[in-house]
């Protein structure tokens, strides 16, 4: 396989998001990348039958191992988010997951985001704990919290900023040198910002992640995720985890969202454009009483997103008087709006996120600065809405008709 066709480093992020990792065919000239389905290749009889002594740039031998469009989808996210290496998974969660085994075992510790997507938090509550990695979990949007968690002897300190659901920002330079001062590594979620808005790793971070299923396939019909960073750290994990692990893409997938992501830097521009629109509306509505958008004004952390974000991103959080019979006559009324899981799609989806609900079984705040850092945020509960690509008029004439 060839490598990147040209320096992509001085090109603009269009350019890249077309261009980067794909090549022309070389059998068929075919412009558009292959979609390759097969699981196993013909190779020599030299060919060795364990991972263990497998260069990155060997043949295809596996599936499992490596694929040629698997590979390109790597290679364009690379590009995009500035990494030396990519490693694309099945999901998200495979994704978070195979980092949290590849850098910690038994009697190890890390210090977690204590408002993370719910299914790290989740994760981090039971199962790894229950392996004997020591977790601790802290509100690392503010930074004496994170210093005082973060001791000599931690391995990992794992963000997500913006914050599901909160939008809580974290300052990924602060986090990555309170990280390094203690000898840990640095992870940042960067689900919601998306390479368009922030690069973790020019801040300092050692790992970024993302859901692909999310913005950067951008359409909603395929499962995915990637862990970036240094090759040093990401070759191994990929024989120690990918690998043998086998949470694998499909490679149809991958063709997917390889598809998505070449238009990613036009649809966040987009999205941004029209969730300040909508996000402002809202600010206007009379049955709202709180919005939340990183790129409003009022958001309590405005001026470290306005330093650390490009782009705002098309995710906004708000509240009304009584959330669950605002959900139930949302989920009813609305007609353009689907009322769905799943954030970061060109369809505009909107969920109601229930604080009692979620407190008792994702986020286990321990302490009253936690619980009060959350209510500031969230209330008694918040509709997390992430804003798609149709006409911003009619999205906020939809919310309109269904919030009177
Ligand atoms: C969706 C999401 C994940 C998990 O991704 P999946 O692809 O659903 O496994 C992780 N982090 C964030 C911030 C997410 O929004």
């Amino acid at each position: 396989m060839k490598d990147h066709p040209q320096d992509f480093s001085k090109l603009g992020e269009q350019t890249k998001a077309v261009h980067a990792g794909e090549f022309p065919d070389p059998v068929t000239g075919a412009s558009s990348p292959n979609l390759v389905m097969s699981t196993t290749f013909v190779v020599d009889a030299d060919t060795t039958f364990s991972v263990e002594g497998m260069g990155e740039d060997d043949p295809f031998v596996y599936t499992r191992w490596g694929n040629p469009t698997i590979r390109q989808l790597e290679e364009k996210l690379a590009v995009l988010e500035d990494a030396e290496t990519a490693v694309v998974f099945a999901s998200g969660m495979s994704a978070a997951t195979a980092l949290l085994l590849h850098t910690l075992k038994a009697g190890d510790r890390a210090v977690i985001s204590d408002v993370a997507y719910a299914a790290v938090a989740e994760a981090t509550n039971e199962l790894f704990p229950g392996l004997g990695i020591v977790i601790t979990k802290v509100d690392t949007s503010d930074p004496d919290a994170l210093a005082a968690a973060v001791t000599p002897g931690v391995k990992l300190v794992y963000i997500e900023t913006p914050c599901n659901p909160l939008l809580r920002i974290t300052d990924i330079g602060a986090a990555a040198e309170t990280a390094h001062k203690a000898g840990a590594r640095l992870a940042v979620d960067s689900t919601f910002a998306t390479p368009v808005a922030t690069k973790p790793l020019r801040l300092g971070a050692d790992f970024v992640i993302h859901s692909l299923t999310k913005y950067i396939g951008g359409h909603g019909d395929a499962l995915g995720g990637v862990l970036l960073g240094k090759a040093a750290d990401l070759v191994p994990l990929r024989k120690r985890t990918s690998i043998r692990l086998g949470g694998t893409i499909s490679p149809f997938n991958a063709w997917l969202i390889l598809r998505g992501l070449a238009t990613l830097p036009l649809r966040m521009k987009a999205h941004e454009e029209n969730a300040l629109k909508v996000a402002r509306y809202l600010e206007t509505n009379p049955k709202v009483t709180r919005v939340i958008y990183p790129g409003l004004p009022s958001h309590l952390q405005h001026d470290l997103a306005k330093r650390q974000m490009k782009n705002f991103s098309g995710m906004i959080s708000f509240q009304t008087g009584r959330g669950k019979e605002t959900a139930r006559r949302l989920a009813e009324k609305l007609r353009i709006i689907h009322y769905a899981v799943s954030l970061g799609h060109h369809r505009s989806l909107i969920f109601y996120l229930h604080t009692e609900e979620l407190l008792a079984t994702s986020f286990k705040l321990a302490t009253q600065k936690q619980l009060d850092s959350w209510k500031a945020f969230a209330g008694d509960g918040i509709f997390r809405l992430s804003v798609g690509l149709e006409d911003a008029d009619d999205l906020i004439a939809d919310l309109e008709q269904a919030l009177k």
